[in-house]
This record gives structure tokens, C-alpha cells and sequence, in this order.
């Protein structure tokens, strides 16, 4: 499937060939500080399927649990988080942030990672008031 992204700015812009079915949420610690929210949903791209069209965006360098190094690229202009990517040995994986993906809602995920540490409100979000706008 062929999706187009961007930074809230737009000074970032890509696209990607995806697969549909790695479309995954993480709820570990770091995607909940990262995204300043309850969980992170992204989908792994092989480095041949990305494509950079426009922009530079800075890289945050962490180290996995795993203990692997991996770059976290964000828009230093707008704040947003556009993909992660894993660096050293091995083949080169994309993690694009869902959410900044025009084509976001045909993306539901498939699996969840990490739920040890999900938020628990996170199930009763069916009984939280709801409004259609802010
Ligand atoms: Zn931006
Ligand atoms: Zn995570």
C-alpha cells in the first residue's frame, strides 16, 4: 500500500510502500514519553520501501532495551516524531509514526507490543465522555 507522510510543519515530507498488516502500538515507557501520550502506533518499513522527499530531520539517538542503538527522527521546527530507525548491524528498518500518515485511518493495527506496561484506562476509554470537537 502506498502511504504519504509529513511533520505538522510540513518541512518533512516522505512516502513508503507499507504493509498493512505491521501496523503495530507500542505501549512501552519510551513511546509514552516520546509521544506525550498513552501509546506509539507505527509500522516497519524496510529501508528500500522509504522515500525522503523533502526536509532534514534530527535525529535523538537511544539505546534499545535490547541494547541496539536506534535513531529517532523528529522535525526540529515542529516537534513531530516521524520515524524511528534501527543503525548498526543488519538491514535498516523504518518505524513510521502512524499519525503522520494521511492514509491513518486504513491503518488499523494488527498487534499491540510491550502491554506490560500499557496504561490499565486505557480499556475503559468506551466509558469516557465523549465530544465531537474540542
Ligand atoms: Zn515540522
Ligand atoms: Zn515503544
Amino acid at each position: 500500500m502506498h502511504v504519504d507522510g509529513s511533520c505538522h510543519c510540513g518541512s518533512i515530507r516522505f512516502e513508503a510502500e507499507i504493509d498493512p498488516k505491521r501496523v503495530v502500538i507500542c505501549h512501552c515507557t519510551d513511546c509514552q514519553t516520546f509521544s506525550g501520550s498513552a501509546f506509539r502506533t507505527s509500522v516497519l518499513v524496510p529501508e528500500e520501501q522509504f522515500r525522503l522527499l523533502a526536509g532534514a530531520p534530527v535525529t535523538y539517538d537511544k539505546v534499545a532495551e535490547s541494547g541496539k542503538p536506534r535513531g529517532l527522527a523528529f522535525c526540529s521546527n515542529c516537534g513531530t516524531h516521524v520515524y524511528g530507525m534501527t543503525q548498526g548491524d543488519g538491514p535498516t528498518f523504518y518505524s513510521v509514526r502512524v499519525g503522520t500518515l494521511a492514509q491513518r485511518a486504513e491503518l488499523p493495527p494488527v498487534a499491540q507490543v510491550w502491554c506490560r506496561s500499557a496504561l490499565t484506562w486505557l480499556g475503559d476509554l468506551d466509558d469516557i465522555r465523549k465530544i465531537p470537537t474540542q
